[in-house]
């Protein structure tokens, strides 16, 4: 029989499908990425921080399901006040509690650790935590979710926040106990019916629910939130069926009649405007991680850490295109090294393209980190053109499917060039190929050839860019 847990019921809230076929998929260790590994072992760094703040803490050793919960139940009656993974299983439901304090009046203080840094995120997730502890027979007096602190930096003596919510998982509770029941009834049935909506947009299941038939499902709609919900309630499953159900904004609108049109919208001063970039043109792009724990001075948890730049520099129409680029080798902090090799590649001339305003929000951070390069930085910030922003205004093809990332355009302007032959072929990637660095995880070959592979991929970004500039140049508007 499958059990039900904390994760599984948050899923069911949204989709029963999604949950049962969750609940039924086993995922082999290959598939897992390299970021998904990351952020498990970052998970792990937060709980293990956070356990630090109790040094009386007893911890349920990681060992099979029914030891952890024999010997919870041994600790619970020995009386220990702190208990670390608690184990519970009732009824066909189980969960470990990260922290329990038992307090004089024989009540209990539950504590979920998170790494993110919004308790009220986690509501359902306490609350079905509670209610299985009470069932358990334990009285939970307090809950509370205890996590990272935006506001904390490297060195503070803690890095969280908790927040009491008692008061607000309460509501939650009659409704988690009349469903969690049936879900798990659900998980051990047939697998249900799909419960459309704007979530499917983020499912990996789609192929599960939605027909090959439809090339343009409803939740590609571009920024279409709460309008996908509305149409996929009306039965609307193909942007080709939208006629006049819903008000569209300007850019939904061009995506669905180019969609209909089955061609491409482009604004007619296209050229007009890309003849106004400043020779040379700088094509940059960069890396960085976003640690949940601070590695370095001045920084707050994941605050963004820039490692790695690439830039393509096309000094003049029809010259050959240079590359500089700079990346860490992960001994210790790289924002100095990367802001110096930066500033001094960039000139102080010529317009400097980016894809979206993330580049932009790492200088400014680095501004702050490092007051004395701020009036480089804020000329470097003053000759940014956002390549993304100008494709969004000036240029849709029904192949963009509703995306605007570099990938999601990429294979419409240049089809053969793609990141499929690529060891890294994501930004999330690089950064996890990063920490491994910075962790020591590589030996020197390793390392060696995991440093090639991440210049390829962030070369290849910058490279991405000059081809998609020279497609739209070469459009006649
Ligand atoms: S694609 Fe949509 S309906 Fe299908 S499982 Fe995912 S969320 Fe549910």
């Amino acid at each position: 029989m499958l059990t039900l847990n904390k994760s599984l019921y948050e899923e069911g809230d949204t989709c029963k499908k999604r949950m049962w076929l969750l609940s039924h998929e086993k995922k082999d260790e290959q598939e897992i990425t390299l970021y998904e590994q990351m952020l498990v072992r970052e998970g792990e760094e937060v709980l293990k921080l956070a356990r630090s703040e109790f040094p009386k803490g007893i911890l349920v050793e990681e060992a099979n399901w029914n030891y952890c919960v024999k010997k919870t139940r041994e600790l619970i009656f020995s009386d220990s006040p702190i208990i670390f993974e608690a184990a519970f299983e009732i009824s066909g439901m189980r969960m470990k509690a990260d922290i329990i304090l038992k307090l004089r009046d024989n009540r209990y203080r539950l504590i979920e650790v998170k790494s993110g840094t919004k308790p009220n995120e986690y509501l359902t997730d306490v609350a079905f935590q509670v209610n299985l502890l009470s069932q358990s027979g334990l009285i939970v007096k307090r809950a509370e979710v205890m996590c990272l602190d935006r506001d904390r930096v490297y060195g503070d003596s803690t890095l969280f926040k908790r927040a009491d919510v008692t008061d607000l998982i309460e509501p939650l509770l009659p409704e988690i106990q009349q469903n969690a029941p049936s879900f798990l009834d659900i998980i051990n049935s047939d697998i249900p019916k799909p419960e459309y909506s704007s979530a499917c947009k983020s499912c990996e299941f789609t192929p599960h629910c939605y027909s090959t038939n439809i090339e343009y499902p409803v939740y590609e709609l571009y920024r279409g939130g709460k309008k996908i919900d509305t149409l996929l309630k009306m039965g609307v499953f193909d942007l080709c069926n939208i006629v006049d159900q819903i008000v569209l904004n300007k850019l939904q609108q061009r995506q669905v009649k180019c969609i209909k049109d089955r061609r491409p919208w482009y604004s007619r001063n296209i050229k007009s405007f890309l003849q106004s970039l400043a020779y040379p043109l700088y094509f940059l792009d960069f890396e960085t991680i976003q640690p949940a724990i601070p590695m370095f001075e001045g920084q707050h948890p994941y605050d963004r850490l820039p490692f790695q730049w690439s830039c393509h520099i096309r000094h003049n129409t029809g010259d050959p295109l240079e590359h500089r680029s700079f990346l860490h080798d992960g001994s210790g902090d790289p924002r100095y090294p990367f802001i110096e090799s930066l500033i001094e590649t960039l000139g102080n001339q010529g317009t400097i393209i980016v894809y979206s305003n993330y580049e932009k929000t790492i200088l400014t951070c680095l501004q702050k980190n490092f007051p004395k390069c701020d009036t480089p930085l804020e000329q470097i910030k003053d000759r940014l053109f956002d390549l993304l922003k100008f494709v969004r205004e000036h240029y849709y093809h029904p192949d963009f499917h509703g995306g605007f990332s570099i990938k999601s355009i990429l294979p419409h302007f240049e089809p053969s060039f793609d990141y499929e032959n690529l060891t890294i072929s994501d930004g999330l990637e690089a950064g996890a190929v990063f920490q491994k660095i910075l962790h020591g995880d590589y030996d020197e070959a390793e390392k060696e050839q995991m440093m090639s592979e991440l210049e390829k991929y962030c070369a290849y970004d910058t490279l991405a860019m000059v081809k998609i500039l020279k497609s739209l140049e070469s459009i006649d508007s």
